[in-house]
């Protein structure tokens, strides 16, 4: 008998398949729990009345008369039940002048004399009963590499005690101790898993260098988390292994330096920057030229080209890089990451690799991710946080309404008066029937009677990068869907309106919030709702830091829902809580 029966793969599964229930069956010789008997009958009569069928019966332990009734007595019960036949039985009894039982249950004799672990497994219950004898013991759980504290609680969730049993009924299922072990091996086997699956490379070029020219000479001072995420970099670029790094930091925190920080270090080796648009590259193409000592040359791609790149030190680029014959590079950066697919960032780092070494490979994200989420994933990869802005943002935010919107207007007409610019985005693009909100098409006609200078675009506009980019000069007013969640700059911009965005995620609202008052001047964000008491819509509009947004969305989602479907384990937890159980998971990050 061995687990691969099962579909399990170590003891860890095996622990992690808790019972269903637990059944007293150890033989008493008083009744405890009418509602619970176990017998061990010596049946005497059989009787077919018009209704039912009448078994007479010996309780053994309880030294009795029982009586037996079946509504239903199939032929398996034939074969079990007749005059001589001795049996255990568990049901609930009941006193009608005699002690009776209906429908009761014969249980196997390899169940008697303890309290019983029911499992719900695809398997004989004597043979799943093997298995665990074989694969649940002390010894194998603690050569998992569990404490010794975790491992004796799951061993009692297999093999229950009175103390557990008598918990277990009264709490309605796992609790205490118990209930934390399940969460901790859990968490424990997909760290391990995690672990085991990441690849070490060698790195193609190992850079040691002082980044403290690159920092004296930019024209201003970094805070102090960009200082460490090119800490972290610095670090990860002087070793051999192939740096895997992930540099998380909220819209505005600056990443783009640190960015031209570790193209620095990389220098005179060559490095690759990937951004999911023209203008973004665009514009950190006219940064990185900005910012880094004119020796290190910076060159453009967003479309194919014959020119030979080999003569740039720092490559930026859309995805057209993809399709182009590369040069080598030690140093491999993605920039909004999550706006490329798996495959496209994955196809970059290999257009790079050679047989004998990797691209260092650095990743930037916008979108903040809870602790938990992180203590997670750092089994795969490394990370660096920016939570600090380099301007301390000032934006109001409102949760509004119909009967707000004339107010709304006159702070719409007073904001444009001072040269700034209104971001409003809606739901949809065309009219929806039963939606609650007007569409970008249906309100376009509003805007456009009663101001100029009003843009509009969205997601499937083939010109919004050319929109964005005259709105950005010339414009007031843009209409627009959530296609601007890209990271394009708009300095002029200090008012957004969310239309309906009780419907949107947390994370989509931060980035469209985080759109507004980049340069420091005071911002708003209207969200503008019909459910005014939303309570996700107020909570939002009290908190700034996109790491506590992601906190707060953790809370007002399943848990599950953030780590299902994930590569790594295709499964969501069934025990661990990503919200709760922080404290659980630094434990057992600390452990792997
Ligand atoms: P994001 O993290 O959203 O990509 P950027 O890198 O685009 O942010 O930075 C936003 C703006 O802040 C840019 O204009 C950048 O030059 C500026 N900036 C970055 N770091 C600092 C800093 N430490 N002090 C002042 N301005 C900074
Ligand atoms: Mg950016």
């Amino acid at each position: 008998m061995s687990l691969e029966k099962l579909g399990l793969s170590s003891p860890l599964d095996l622990a992690l398949l808790a019972p269903k229930s637990y059944h007293d069956y150890r033989l008493k010789n008083r009744i405890d729990d009418l509602n619970e008997l176990f017998l061990d009958v010596e049946i005497k009569t059989i009787q077919q009345l018009p209704k039912i069928t009448k078994a007479v019966g010996f309780a053994h332990n309880l030294a009795r008369e029982v009586e037996l009734l079946f509504f239903q007595f199939a032929s398996y019960h034939k074969k079990s039940f007749y005059p001589g036949a001795r049996l255990y039985i568990a049901g609930r009894g009941k006193f009608f002048g005699k002690l009776q039982i209906m429908q009761p249950k014969i249980v196997a004799s390899y169940k008697v004399g303890r309290i019983f672990a029911q499992y719900d497994v695809k398997m004989r219950g004597d043979l799943f009963e093997k298995i665990k004898e074989r694969y649940l013991t002390l010894d194998r759980l603690l050569s998992e590499g569990l404490p010794e504290e975790i491992a004796k609680a799951l061993l009692i969730i297999h093999y229950p005690d009175e103390a557990f049993f008598k918990g277990f009924k009264k709490e309605g299922g796992f609790f205490g101790i118990y209930l934390e072990a399940l969460k901790f091996t859990e968490a424990f086997r997909y760290l391990k898993g995690l672990k085991n699956k990441r690849v070490r490379l060698p790195a193609l070029r190992s850079c040691k260098k002082s980044l403290d020219p690159f920092i004296e000479n930019l024209p201003f001072s970094l805070t102090k988390d960009q200082k460490k995420a090119l800490e972290d970099i610095a670090a990860d670029l002087s070793r051999s292994i192939a740096a895997k790094r992930v540099i998380v930091g909220d819209v505005g925190s600056g990443k783009s330096v640190v960015m031209f920080g570790a193209a620095y270090l990389a220098y005179p080796n060559r490095s690759i920057l990937m951004a999911p648009t023209t203008i973004l590259a665009q514009q950190l193409y006219e940064e990185a030229k900005r910012l880094l000592p004119k020796e290190i040359e910076v060159g453009l791609v967003i479309s194919g080209s014959k020119e030979d790149l080999s003569r740039y030190h720092l490559l930026v680029g859309t995805h057209a890089l993809l399709y182009q014959d590369l040069p080598e590079a030690c140093l491999v950066m993605v920039d909004e990451q999550h706006r490329f697919g798996t495959e496209q960032r994955e196809r970059l780092k290999k257009l790079v690799q050679k047989k004998d070494g990797a691209p260092h490979f650095l990743q930037f994200s916008a979108t903040p991710i809870p602790r938990t989420k992180a203590l997670m994933d750092s089994a795969l990869v490394d990370f660096s946080f920016i939570k600090q802005t380099p301007f301390k943002k000032d934006i109001t935010t409102k949760v509004i309404s119909k009967e707000d919107f004339k107010e709304l207007l006159s702070h719409i007409k007073k904001e444009i008066a001072q040269g700034h610019q209104v971001l409003i985005v809606y739901p949809l693009v065309e009219e929806s029937e039963n939606y609650g909100y007007k569409s970008l098409e249906e309100a376009a006609s509003f805007w456009q009677r009663y101001f100029d200078g009003v843009y509009i675009t969205h997601g499937k506009d083939k010109e919004k990068e050319e929109v964005l980019k005259e709105f950005r000069d010339k414009g007031k007013i843009l209409l627009a869907t959530t296609v601007i969640e890209v990271g394009i700059s708009l300095p002029k911009l200090t008012t957004v309106v969310i239309v309906g965005a009780e419907n949107l995620g947390l994370a989509t609202l931060h980035q469209l919030r985080g759109r507004v008052s980049r340069t420091g001047l005071k911002g708003y964000c209207f969200l503008y709702t019909n459910d005014k008491s939303n309570e996700r819509l107020q909570e939002f509009s009290k908190i700034t830091s996109g790491f506590e947004i992601a906190e707060l969305d953790l809370k007002f989602r399943k848990s599950g829902d953030i780590l299902s479907g994930k590569e790594q384990s295709g499964r969501a937890f069934k025990w661990l809580n990503m919200a709760e159980d922080r404290k659980i998971l630094e434990r057992v990050r600390g452990l792997i």
